[in-house]
């Protein structure tokens, strides 16, 4: 027996690369991916800076013989390969960390701090997974350059920033993306994901992720003596109404075939026991899948406020004050469908029925439906890798334990099964989009 697979392995090693799997390939790039996540790991940047990541980013496909260009709306990088007639493919992966001290204590957890913009000082940590969605597309491109005789189209490989403020999407496509590039006509990407076992494939046709909208009211009022509140328009008790009345927009006014989510997250008002204060501020976050529930809770939260405000009997210059900026909001993410189950097909004839799921969609919020949401013609898909290792995975069906989310201290991905799926996925994917038939 031990002969025999001796044999084989030897063999295997004897073939030349283009007779190797596309498994086989990735199962070879994984060592220096492995070197590359560790390294991204350890180096988080926030939004905006990505300067180190965008640059590691740029070498590498720079060395494959990618057109790269920086600096495109900000710190983005976009990867060229032009490689005969055929589709344009998008190839997308967000590069920003988060405000966020690591506390998985594994011994390659990072330990940089830094002092936000805002004035803040904060470790920063890939507590969302970007660092598996950077190597994973350096995995795509050295792929998709060494089988550059089995493809024929143009692939794009984009690497952006700053998709924890809903941003970076919107600024590489303002600063000419579609202009001064290969307009794609397919867009594709994948999200680390914290519900499922590492290795595990979730897709999602249609709606995949929600409109975020972060919304800000300031509720006015005439402070004075607890003792006394007939002196007074005490702010907390409007404040308090319009939380009680927000409740309705999502229950009562909202259709029940639609999602929508109102959320006051933080409400901060006063400062001691017996003193109604001048003003309370309330924060929320307000989710939606369409363009038209979306304007219908935005406009009905600023309709509840100001009505609460007029029987609350303040005068005109002391309503609440709403604050929305309705372009600066992450959209939500539309998966093409007849497209998402195309390659759903492809992804489960390759990994098998059992690891590749259908799933709901979820109101967390990406900026990927950008590239996309503006011409329908593009079609796009974003999927999710689970990453939460297997034998953590049993552990907590097992006795119910609960799992770090996303955006935890504690989010410590099996990054090489991740990176490995993804890298594989993404490359298929790419490779049946523009293959040569
Ligand atoms: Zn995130
Ligand atoms: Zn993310």
């Amino acid at each position: 027996m031990r002969i025999l697979w001796t044999g084989i392995a030897a063999l295997a090693l004897a073939m030349p690369a283009a007779a190797q799997t596309l498994g086989e390939q990735v199962k070879a790039e994984m060592p220096s991916l492995v070197d590359i996540y560790a390294d991204l790991h350890a180096h988080p940047e926030l939004s905006f800076h990505e300067v180190r990541s965008a640059g590691i980013l740029a070498a590498e496909a720079k060395r494959l013989g990618f057109e790269v260009t920086e600096k495109v709306g900000g710190t983005g990088v976009v990867a060229v390969m032009k490689n005969g007639p055929g589709p344009v493919v998008l190839v997308r992966a967000d590069m920003d960390g988060l405000p966020v001290t690591e506390q998985t204590g594994l011994p390659g957890a990072s330990k940089v701090r830094v002092t936000t913009d805002e004035g803040v000082d904060t470790g920063v940590m890939h507590a969302c997974g970007h660092d598996t969605h950077m190597t994973s597309w350096i995995g795509v491109a050295r792929l998709m350059a060494a089988n550059r005789a089995n493809w024929s189209g143009t692939l794009v490989m984009v690497g952006q920033p700053a998709e924890e403020r809903g941003a970076g999407a919107r600024m590489m496509l303002e600063d000419g993306l579609y202009t001064r590039f290969p307009k794609p006509d397919y867009a594709i990407a994948f999200h680390d994901a914290a519900q499922f076992p590492a290795g595990k494939i979730g897709y999602t046709p249609g709606y995949a992720l929600a409109n975020v909208d972060s919304v800000d009211i300031t509720v006015k009022g005439v402070g004075g003596h607890g003792a006394y509140p007939q002196t007074t328009r005490d702010p907390i008790v409007l404040a308090s109404r319009i939380v009680g009345a927000l409740q309705t927009l999502v229950s009562r006014e909202v259709s029940p075939l639609d999602s929508a989510v109102v959320t006051v997250g933080s409400f901060h008002a006063g400062a001691k026991h017996n003193i109604i204060p001048d003003e309370a501020k309330l924060q929320l976050t307000v989710r939606s899948y369409t363009d038209a529930v979306r304007d219908q809770l935005l406009d009905g939260i600023a309709r509840i406020a100001k009505g609460e405000g007029i029987a609350a009997g303040l005068p005109d210059n002391k309503l609440p004050v709403v604050t929305v900026d309705r372009d600066e909001y992450t959209p939500s993410t539309y998966n093409t469908p007849e497209f998402t189950e195309e390659m759903a097909t492809l992804l489960k004839t390759r990994f098998g029925e059992a690891r590749v799921v259908k799933m709901p969609p979820v109101m967390g919020g990406e900026d990927f439906g950008r590239f996309s949401r503006d011409d329908k013609s593009i079609k796009s898909m974003i999927f999710w890798v689970g990453g939460v290792p297997a034998d953590e995975y049993a552990a907590a069906q097992k006795d119910g334990r609960a799992l770090p989310s996303l955006h935890s201290p504690f989010w410590a991905p099996d990054a090489p099964a991740v990176i490995s799926t993804a890298t594989e996925a993404l490359t298929a994917m790419a490779m049946e989009l523009m293959g040569k038939g």
